[in-house]
């Protein structure tokens, strides 16, 4: 290890000293080491296994900030930084693909919220009123008028809402993408390095030591590590399990083209016939199994909304580990400890907020405050709302 670079000094190896180490090779340093390196930062990122295998692979990649949202005060900024990273989404994606060559996975078809019995009916009357009141765009659609638009909705269906702004993105591009143009724009990202620790000095992180003991030092690091960024420091972070399955089509495209999300569910079309059907929401700390009831019930709850979903090939059921803090707000930006910033607890909204957590990690370390400064939410849960 110990050819990687030191901080203030030249080492053996000829590398140049790091002004940005990120931890963590999911979506979210990916996207940090991406735009570190085009700002000119000597950037390196480590992964301790493969990069883009965390959470980043198991999403379902909805962009989905309105039909996410929750209530109260911790929900209403999950909204506003939700609705930013929306509008940056189309951009981000075009550049991306120009940086990679890698054609852009992004898909603006909107999302229906589908309920299919008299109680779901009622909770989506409330759902829409809601979102509505808010100014967020979404229609009462009629179950016929669903139909329309989604010809092999389950003719049971009761009520449906079109949230015609949502949109959403296969995240395995995601990470080959990111990955693909921050190596293009400098950053040095290196898989099978773990960190154990934080270099600490007084008040001062200056880098990080690896699990096999050697140490790399850092003008700053930045700890985006998802679900494990909570080993490595004082912040909230816990595992939340998903299990979710991906469908195909041997068909080719055209059950679905929409987003659509029922109780118990959601069902993302990726407009080449395959399709992602999630997920389980488990608090199970890191156990790894994969459940046959998870699988039926999934299959069981879609079914009810869209009955040809039975007829779908299984191409996979896996896993991931949400990073899920106590109010649900990802922790972005500084420690109090000088040199160290957080970039984690995205919880079900990792995809949706890369861009806008990339450009808050920037903001925070160019010293310059971001224009909405209320969205860099503290390290310390203590000071939080
Ligand atoms: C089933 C499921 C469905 C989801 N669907 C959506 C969705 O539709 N839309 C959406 O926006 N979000 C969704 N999410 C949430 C999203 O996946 C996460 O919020 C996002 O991927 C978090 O990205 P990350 O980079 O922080 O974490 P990860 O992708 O988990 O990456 C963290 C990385 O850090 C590495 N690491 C950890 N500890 C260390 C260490 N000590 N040293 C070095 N490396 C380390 C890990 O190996 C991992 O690769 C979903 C999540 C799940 C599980």
């Amino acid at each position: 290890m110990s050819e990687l670079a030191t901080h203030g000094e030249q080492q053996p190896g000829g590398h140049e000293p790091i002004d940005v180490l990120v931890v963590g090779g999911g979506v979210i340093g990916l996207s940090i080491a991406w735009r570190c390196a085009q700002r000119g930062l000597r950037t390196t990122l480590l992964e301790r296994g493969k990069l883009g295998e965390g959470a980043s692979r198991a999403a379902a990649g909805m962009l989905a900030p309105v039909s996410e949202m929750e209530l109260g005060a911790a929900g209403r900024r999950i909204l506003d930084l939700g609705l930013q990273a929306a509008q940056m989404w189309p951009d981000f994606a075009s550049e991306l693909s120009e940086a990679t060559g890698i054609p852009s996975q992004l898909r603006a078809d909107g999302a229906l919220m589908i309920a299919h019995d008299r109680d779901a009916a009622e909770a989506l009357e409330r759902a829409i009123v809601f979102r509505a009141e808010l100014g967020l765009e979404v229609k009462r659609l009629l179950a016929s008028e669903a139909r329309e638009l989604e010809p092999a909705l389950a003719p049971t269906v009761r009520l449906a809402a079109s949230l015609p702004t949502e949109q959403s993105v296969d995240p395995r591009w995601l990470s080959q993408a990111l990955a693909d143009a921050a190596r293009s724009a400098g950053a040095i990202l290196l898989e099978e390095m773990g960190v154990s620790s934080l270099l600490r000095a007084g008040d001062r992180v200056g880098g990080v030591r690896l699990t096999d003991g050697s140490s790399v030092t850092a003008s700053r690091v930045v700890v985006a590590a998802g679900a494990w960024s909570g080993t490595l420091g004082e912040v909230p972070v816990r595992p939340v399990k998903g299990q979710i399955v991906r469908l195909r089509d041997p068909g080719g495209a055209g059950l679905l083209s929409r987003v659509l999300r029922f109780e118990g569910g959601y069902l993302v079309p990726r407009g080449d016939g395959r399709y992602t059907l999630g997920a389980t929401v488990e608090e199970q700390g890191f156990a790894t199994s994969l459940t046959a009831n998870a699988a039926y019930q999934l299959l069981r709850d879609a079914s009810r909304v869209l009955p040809a979903v039975l007829e779908l090939e299984l191409e996979e059921i896996t896993y991931g580990f949400r990073p899920g803090t106590p109010d649900n707000v990802p922790v972005i930006g500084n420690d109090s400890l000088k040199g160290l910033l957080w970039a984690t607890g995205h919880y079900r909204n990792g995809i949706l907020l890369t861009p806008v957590t990339a450009q808050l990690v920037l903001a925070a370390l160019d010293g310059s405050p971001h224009p909405d400064d209320a969205l860099l939410a503290p390290a310390n849960s203590a000071d939080r709302d």
